[in-house]
């Protein structure tokens, strides 16, 4: 199993299995900021490894611009199915965050959920480099993903010195700590927000 190989996630895709990273709701603290109007109305959103795009979906349901990029085509099937359904539109675009289908300066919010955790260390300055070029100035990233407590070896954990090494262009709020739910039970997570200087 290695998570930075698009097989491993088309094939979790294809087969459905996705019960431990996908919730059934839009995700709690991006329901917060949108509810705290922390946006202007006609903000541009990205969704860095959207998956099966339920985030996405909510946030153009909620009137915004939104792009959602992926690496595995079955999850952006997925995606696009469930956008239909909903009667939303939303950017649907096939590619890696490390090289980011996405032009400079435009984006007013990216949001990462369970994406920067299974970033390797190797590509973390290019990851961070990515958000930088897209982000307008001044402008927030959202991130969540595993604790050290929970991470293991699988995952890649959002800690205080990741941050601040790999983040140095943008100014860091507070890790925190919050719980991150799927379908099949809670992890033990951190949430970060940052903003592009
Ligand atoms: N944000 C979604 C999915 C989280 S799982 C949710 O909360 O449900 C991580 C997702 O990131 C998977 O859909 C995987 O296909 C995608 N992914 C992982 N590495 C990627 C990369 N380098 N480029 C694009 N997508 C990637």
């Amino acid at each position: 199993m290695n998570l930075t190989d698009s097989d491993y996630w088309d094939s979790a895709y294809k087969n459905r299995d996705f019960e431990h990273w996908e919730l059934n709701y839009p995700s709690p603290e991006l329901a917060a900021l949108i509810a705290a109007r922390a946006l202007k109305r006609n903000a541009k959103i990205l969704d860095v490894g959207c998956g099966g795009g339920l985030d996405a979906i909510f946030l153009a349901q909620c009137g915004f611009s939104v792009v959602g990029v992926d690496f595995s085509p079955a999850a952006l099937r997925i995606a696009e199915k469930r956008a239909r359904e909903t009667y939303v539109e939303v950017d649907w675009c096939l590619g890696n965050v490390l090289d980011l289908p996405v032009e400079d300066d435009t984006i007013d919010l990216v949001t990462d959920r369970g994406l920067f955790h299974v970033i390797e260390d190797d590509d973390r300055p290019r990851y961070s480099s990515e958000l930088h070029r897209v982000l307008k100035l001044n402008s927030h990233v959202i991130i969540r993903g595993a604790s050290k407590e929970s991470a293991q070896d699988r995952f890649n954990p959002v800690t205080e010195e990741a941050i601040e090494k790999y983040f140095s262009k943008f100014e860091s709020g507070p890790v925190l700590p919050i719980p991150l739910f799927s379908i099949a039970g809670v992890m033990d997570g951190r949430i970060v927000v940052l903003k592009k200087k």
